[in-house]
């Protein structure tokens, strides 16, 4: 906290023009609208100014949290004493490459994306127009929807590297996406800046038509008018969780402000003045009563950041993913370039 505090002084002193936000309420930064204040949010105007903050707070042996869209995210009511760095502001560079590439910096929101990709004629992108979220934590997610994921579409991805304060391109295979997951999740210390994508020439009629098609089959099944953190849990291996959670009985099941939607059970909503203790309640209760009544194990989709969740009483650890400094394996592959 000290460091913490000292850190923030040093940042204040060494870059006079950063946007920085001193006890900004996270719960006008997340879609759960959910969420208390955080000590610091930094607004980098560019890669360089990120890097210099990751640097001067490694200095205080600290490192940020990355914030994209935060569609994936449970903050604490009480708040965190961190400091956070939002990407969605000014890190939204996008255009494309002279062999048809497109190049979008970790902010670009992904509905941006896939319009920015028909727009020039460009396949591939159309499940991605319905997702909430950044192209930076669409990548540490691989978000997918109606059969296609970023996995299928990202040639390669440039991360900073806090341990080491170097850059690296990771090809699509280093970035080992797999459902819901990616290197940048399991190796935690890569803050992703951008990623090259390869798509295919369309006909950008039919790929606007598949993008509506694709957002109205969204807005038939899901509760996209009340707040939300999207699926709630991981689809398990050989189920599916909302048809466990609506066989256990769950669908419309509420704890305060925090339900079980009744329009899809995989999804938890806030119906109105939830609290982080009422959903991390409610999950706890869904994760049990599931358990008991099909044996299957429920595993959080969403990040849950705070320091008293403790959802390990039915199941395995809740991953918690935190950027750490003193991560102690490297990056694989490419080549260091600062
Ligand atoms: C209504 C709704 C529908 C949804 N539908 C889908 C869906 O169909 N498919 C799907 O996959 N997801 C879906 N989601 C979940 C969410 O939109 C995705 O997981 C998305 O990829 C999260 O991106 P974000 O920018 O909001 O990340 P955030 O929530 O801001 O962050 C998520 C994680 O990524 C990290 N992160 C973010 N940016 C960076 C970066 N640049 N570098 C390093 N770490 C970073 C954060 O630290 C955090 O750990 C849905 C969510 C909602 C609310």
């Amino acid at each position: 906290m000290e460091n913490l505090e000292k850190a923030i002084e040093e940042i204040r002193r060494e870059m006079p023009g950063l946007k920085l936000l001193e006890n900004e309420p996270l719960a006008a930064h997340s879609s759960f609208r959910i969420g208390g204040p955080v000590r610091a949010l930094a607004v980098p105007s560019d890669v360089t100014s990120l890097s210099k903050i990751c640097c001067l707070l490694k200095e205080h042996e600290l490192a940020p949290f990355i914030l994209g869209n935060g569609t994936n995210l449970l903050f604490p009511d009480e708040g965190l004493q961190d400091l956070f760095i939002i990407s969605t502001e000014k890190l939204t560079k996008l255009f494309l490459l002279p062999d048809g590439a497109i190049y979008a910096e970790a902010g670009v929101s992904l509905s941006k994306l896939a319009l920015f990709a028909q727009q020039n004629g460009l396949a591939g992108l159309e499940f991605a127009s319905g997702i909430p979220g950044s192209l930076g934590g669409g990548c540490i997610m691989n978000a997918g929807a109606y059969g296609g994921e970023l996995k299928d579409v990202i040639e390669s991805v440039v991360c900073y590297y806090l341990p080491e304060q170097a850059l690296y391109e990771l090809t699509n295979e280093n970035c080992a996406f797999g459902y819901r997951t990616s290197y940048f999740q399991t190796h935690p210390g890569c803050v992703v800046l951008s990623a090259v994508l390869r798509l295919q020439p369309g006909d950008g009629e039919e790929i606007a038509a598949k993008m509506r098609e694709l957002n109205e089959k969204r807005r038939a099944k899901q509760p996209l008018d009340l707040p939300s953190a999207g699926s709630a849990f991981r689809r398990p291996e050989g189920h599916f969780a909302a048809a466990l959670i609506e066989e256990a009985g769950l669908k419309g099941y509420r704890i305060g402000g925090a339900q079980v939607s009744e329009k899809h059970a995989g999804f938890v909503v806030n119906v109105g003045g939830a609290s982080s203790h009422d959903v991390h309640d409610l999950m706890r209760y869904v994760r049990k009563v599931v358990y008991e009544h099909s044996g299957v194990v429920l595993e959080p989709e969403m990040i849950l950041l705070g320091p008293d969740y403790k959802l390990e009483d039915h199941g395995p650890a809740v991953p918690r993913h935190r950027i750490q400094i003193n991560d102690p394996e490297a990056v694989t592959g490419g080549d260091g370039e600062g």
